[in-house]
């Protein structure tokens, strides 16, 4: 593998290979971008095939977090970290704290969070090494679950949504599809059903379809029944790539704007919404609730503040909608060129040299 040639491609910053025997420690850090402030990006746990799969991981997490940090209007880079092993039998508090010791060396350059695999005990111990930690435990001044703020987030994303496709975001004159109803989905079908909206809902955990049709008064629909309901939004809520070649030609939805990730199963699916006239808010803006709620932690953290910066979802996807009819473009690329136009202005008015830093170290003997 030639690691220059594809970290070039991907344009990243910096990938640090973290290795320590004794800690059964194989980790790789990267740092996409920096241009906007420290690259912020999760720790994932997972027992990948090769080193060359973590890599790929890596740095496509870590572009994504880049952009979607940009397209927030937040003063943070793209950065992701990703630990080899199996997070069921090689976890251990020498593992952890060994990666922190990583992470702390890069000296704020890289701020790592909760990711797949990875639990709040397992941050404690990086935490007890590095302060470059965010979503720690409540009592360490962290932020708690960002699921309902993930919800609110959507929310706001489907407002901007329905106003730029009919003129009237009142969220209950519309009907909706919600595939998943875990931590973000029961949230959000909460947000919806207050505002007296029609709500579908579809999940493999039949407990939690049940709690919907319960205590939320949502309608069960079947698991594949869910791509072909008679519904204005779908807001996909569980997986990836479900907005694909195959489900497109069964929708009825107009709008798509849902919470997971990566709903796009390639960038041709977005082309052909777009060319149907399907309105698709990008997921990325859209759930960026998540990222908002632990970007709080560095000014300590404040739920009045973090409900204040979710509403912005509202105005982000708003702007990406008149990026895509300025440039007519499909939507998900809008996304992309708003975060690019982001980097290229606000890495411009950090060019000059402000005089700031110390032209020597303090305390240099000179004479020496
Ligand atoms: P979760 O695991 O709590 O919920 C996911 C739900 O989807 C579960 O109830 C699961 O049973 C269900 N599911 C799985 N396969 C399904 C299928 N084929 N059909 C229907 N339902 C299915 O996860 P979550 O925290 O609610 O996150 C939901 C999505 O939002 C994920 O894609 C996640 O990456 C994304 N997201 C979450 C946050 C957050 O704050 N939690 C932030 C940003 C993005």
């Amino acid at each position: 593998m030639d690691l220059f040639e594809t970290i070039s491609t991907t344009g990243h910053e910096e990938v640090v290979f973290c290795h320590n025997k004794d800690a059964g420690l194989k980790a790789i850090i990267a740092i996409h971008n920096t241009t906007l402030g420290p690259a912020l990006g999760g720790l994932r746990m997972w027992p990948y095939k090769s080193e060359q799969e973590a890599l790929n991981d890596v740095l496509r997490l870590s572009r994504g977090m880049t952009y979607k940090a940009a397209v927030s209007g937040l003063n943070l880079g793209g950065g992701k970290s990703v630990i080899i092993g199996d997070p069921s039998k090689h976890k251990s508090e020498a593992l952890f704290r060994s990666l922190g010791r990583f992470i702390d060396s890069l000296n704020g350059r890289y701020i790592t969070a909760e990711d797949v695999g990875i639990d709040v005990n397992d941050m404690e111990y990086v935490f007890q090494e590095t302060e470059n930690v965010v979503g720690v435990h409540q009592v360490h001044g962290g932020s708690g679950d960002p699921s309902p703020f993930t919800a609110f987030g959507t929310v706001q994303g489907v407002r901007a949504s329905l106003r730029y496709k009919y003129n009237n975001e009142n969220i209950g004159d519309y009907s909706y599809a919600v595939q998943g109803v875990g931590h973000v989905g029961f949230e959000l079908v909460k947000l919806l059903r207050a505002e007296g909206a029609k709500v579908f809902v579809s999940d493999i955990n039949e407990t939690a379809v049940a709690r919907c049709v319960d205590e939320l008064g949502a309608e069960a629909v079947g698991l594949d029944e869910i791509y072909d309901v008679d519904a204005n939004v779908f807001c996909p809520s569980a997986l990836g790539g479900v907005v694909n070649e195959e489900t497109i030609d069964r929708f009825k939805f107009e709008v798509i704007c849902g919470s997971a990730n990566n709903q796009l199963a390639d960038d041709a699916a977005g082309d052909e919404l777009y060319k149907r006239g399907i309105v698709y808010a990008p997921d990325y803006a859209v759930n960026a609730g998540g990222l908002m709620n632990v970007s709080i932690e560095f000014e300590g953290y404040n739920r009045e503040r973090a409900k204040r910066m979710m509403r912005t979802i509202y105005y982000n996807v708003g702007q990406i909608f008149n990026i895509s009819d300025r440039d007519q473009i499909p939507t998900w690329k809008a996304a992309d060129r708003m975060a690019e136009e982001r980097i290229t202005e606000i890495g411009k008015i950090k060019l000059p040299f402000m005089g700031r830093q110390p032209h020597r170290f303090p305390g240099r003997n000179r004479s020496a």
